[in-house]
C-alpha cells in the first residue's frame, strides 16, 4: 500500500526544527506585550465576500490563490489568505471600536494561498502580524515599523533592509493612476499578460510584476512621490523624520505598492538579500478606508505581516535549531525500581523539571546510552537495591560523578537543585 504523504505546499515542521520557531514566537510575544498589543485569534476559514471586499477582487490573492469551497450548507467558504480581513471583521463584529482611543492587536497562523510551492512560498504558511486600529497619527506608522526592525533584530537576523514609500491618499492616487496608465499604454503589447490586463483593471498593481521585460519598460515610468498633495508630502516627511529620530534606515522604493483603494499614505516591505526571489520577510501599510469597506466606521489603521518560514529560513542560515535540553533522564530496571521511577519523575515534572522517563525495560547499558544521547544534565538511576531502600542514585552527566540520595530528599531544596543543574549543564 503506498502511504499518504503531506499535501503539495504544506510542510510538517519537526521536533528538530521547533526550536526557532518557538523562539520567533517567544520573542514576537514579549516585544508585543511591552508594547501594550494585544493578542487576537480569529477562525481560519471565513464567508469568501469578506476576503474579496477586504483584500480586493482584482488582486493575485483572491483572484488565483484562494482556498474557496462550499460546505454542505452550500456557503462559499475560504481559508484565510492573510489575517488582517478576519481581524477587521472581528473588531466591527464585537463593536472594538466602541471602546474607545486606539487598539492594538496582534495574531500567528497559518494561512493559505494557492501557489506554486518554491523554497519560501508555500500553500499552508505563517504570519503573524500586529494591526494598530483608531489612529492616524505619522506616529503609529512608526511604532508598528520600529517593532517590526525590533523583533527582527531579538531574534537574531542582520542585514535587513527596509523600504518605504507613501502612495498618497485616494485623490493623489487616481492623478497617478492616469499619468501610469497614459505612460504604459503604448507599451502595452510587450507587458507580460497578468499586466496587460492589469492596466485597465488595478494599474498600480503593475509596478509588482515580477517580469523582467515589464519591469524594464517601468523604467522610466512618473513616480507616485511626485503626485503626492502637499498635505501627503508632509506627512510622508515626518514619518521620515520619525524614523530616522529612531535610528532606523530606510530606502525610499517609489515602486513598492498596495493596489487597492483603501490602502494610503504608508506601504513598506522588509527584506532579506538573503532569501532569492522570496526576499520580503515583512510587509505592512497604512488602510485607512478599509473598515469602512468592510461595514465598520471611519477608522484609520495600519499594520503589517511576518512570514514566519522564511525568517525560519534565515535562521537556519544562521545557526541549527536550539536543542531542546533535559534536565533529568530517568532510568529503572524491576518492577517496584519502575513504578518508583514514573512517580519520581511526575513529581520532578510537576516541580518543574524537565524530566524523560526511559520506558524500555531494556538492560541499564542500553538505557544510560540513551540518557547520553538525550543531553540531559543528570541521570536518576532505580534498580532494585534503590527500590528497596527507597533511594535513588544521581549522576551528572558531564563529569560522571555519583551519588546515592533519599528519593523523597531530592527535591527537599528545588532552588538548590535548579542551581545544580545550571551550573553543571554547561
Ligand atoms: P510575495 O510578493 O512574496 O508573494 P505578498 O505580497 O503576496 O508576498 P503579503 O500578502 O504582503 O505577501 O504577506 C506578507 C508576508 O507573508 C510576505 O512578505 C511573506 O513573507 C509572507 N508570505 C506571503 N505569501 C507566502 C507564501 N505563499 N509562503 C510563505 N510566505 C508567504
Ligand atoms: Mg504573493
Amino acid at each position: 500500500m503506498t502511504s499518504i504523504q503531506a499535501i503539495r505546499g504544506t510542510r510538517d515542521i519537526l521536533p528538530s526544527e521547533i526550536g526557532n520557531w518557538q523562539m520567533i514566537e517567544s520573542v514576537a510575544r514579549q516585544i508585543l506585550g511591552c508594547a501594550a498589543y494585544q493578542e487576537i485569534r480569529t477562525p481560519i476559514f471565513e464567508q469568501t465576500s469578506l476576503f474579496e471586499r477586504g483584500i480586493g477582487e482584482a488582486t493575485d490573492v483572491v483572484g488565483k490563490e484562494m482556498y474557496t469551497f462550499n460546505d454542505r450548507g452550500d456557503r462559499s467558504l475560504t481559508l484565510r489568505p492573510e489575517g488582517t480581513a478576519g481581524v477587521v471583521r472581528s473588531y466591527i463584529e464585537h463593536g472594538l471600536h466602541a471602546q474607545g482611543g486606539v487598539q492594538r492587536l496582534w495574531y500567528t497562523g497559518a494561512m493559505f494561498r494557492y501557489e506554486r510551492p518554491q523554497a519560501g512560498r508555500q500553500r499552508q504558511f505563517h504570519q503573524l502580524g500586529v494591526e494598530l486600529l483608531g489612529s492616524s497619527d505619522g506616529r503609529a506608522d512608526a511604532e508598528v515599523i520600529a517593532i517590526a526592525t525590533q523583533i527582527l533584530q531579538t531574534i537574531g537576523l542582520k542585514d535587513l533592509s527596509l523600504h518605504l514609500n507613501s502612495i498618497g491618499d485616494a485623490s493623489d492616487r487616481q492623478h497617478y493612476r492616469e499619468a501610469l496608465v497614459a505612460y504604459l499604454t503604448p507599451f502595452k503589447e510587450q507587458l507580460d499578460p497578468d499586466s496587460q490586463t492589469r492596466l485597465t483593471r488595478n494599474p498600480l498593481r503593475i509596478l509588482d510584476s515580477k517580469d523582467a521585460n515589464t519591469q524594464a519598460i517601468l523604467g522610466n515610468a512618473p513616480s507616485i512621490l511626485e503626485y503626492l498633495s502637499p498635505a501627503s508630502q508632509t506627512r510622508f516627511d515626518a514619518l521620515l523624520a520619525l524614523l530616522a529620530d529612531l535610528g532606523i534606515s530606510s530606502t525610499l522604493n517609489s515602486r513598492l505598492v498596495r493596489g487597492l483603494d483603501y490602502y494610503t499614505h504608508t506601504v513598506f516591505e522588509i527584506q532579506s538579500a538573503d532569501l532569492g526571489a522570496q526576499a520580503t520577510v515583512c510587509a505592512g501599510g497604512r488602510y485607512d478606508g478599509l473598515i469602512p469597506q468592510l461595514g465598520g466606521p471611519e477608522t484609520p489603521a495600519i499594520g503589517w505581516a511576518m512570514g514566519l518560514e522564511r525568517l525560519v529560513i534565515l535562521l537556519q542560515h544562521l545557526q541549527a535549531s536550539p536543542p531542546s535540553s533535559v534536565d533529568f533522564y530517568v532510568v529503572s530496571r524491576g518492577e517496584a525500581a519502575e513504578a518508583q521511577a514514573l512517580k519520581l519523575a511526575q513529581s520532578l515534572r510537576q516541580a518543574g523539571f524537565k524530566t524523560e522517563l526511559d520506558l524500555s525495560r531494556s538492560a541499564f547499558g542500553k538505557q544510560f546510552k540513551r540518557a547520553d544521547r538525550s543531553g540531559a544534565t543528570a541521570c536518576l538511576i532505580l534498580g532494585d537495591a534503590e527500590a528497596e531502600s527507597k533511594t535513588v542514585q544521581l549522576k551528572w552527566l558531564n563529569s560522571g560523578e555519583q551519588s546515592a540520595i533519599a528519593q523523597a530528599d531530592l527535591l527537599a531544596n528545588p532552588q538548590q537543585l535548579r542551581q545544580q543543574l545550571t551550573q553543571r549543564s554547561t
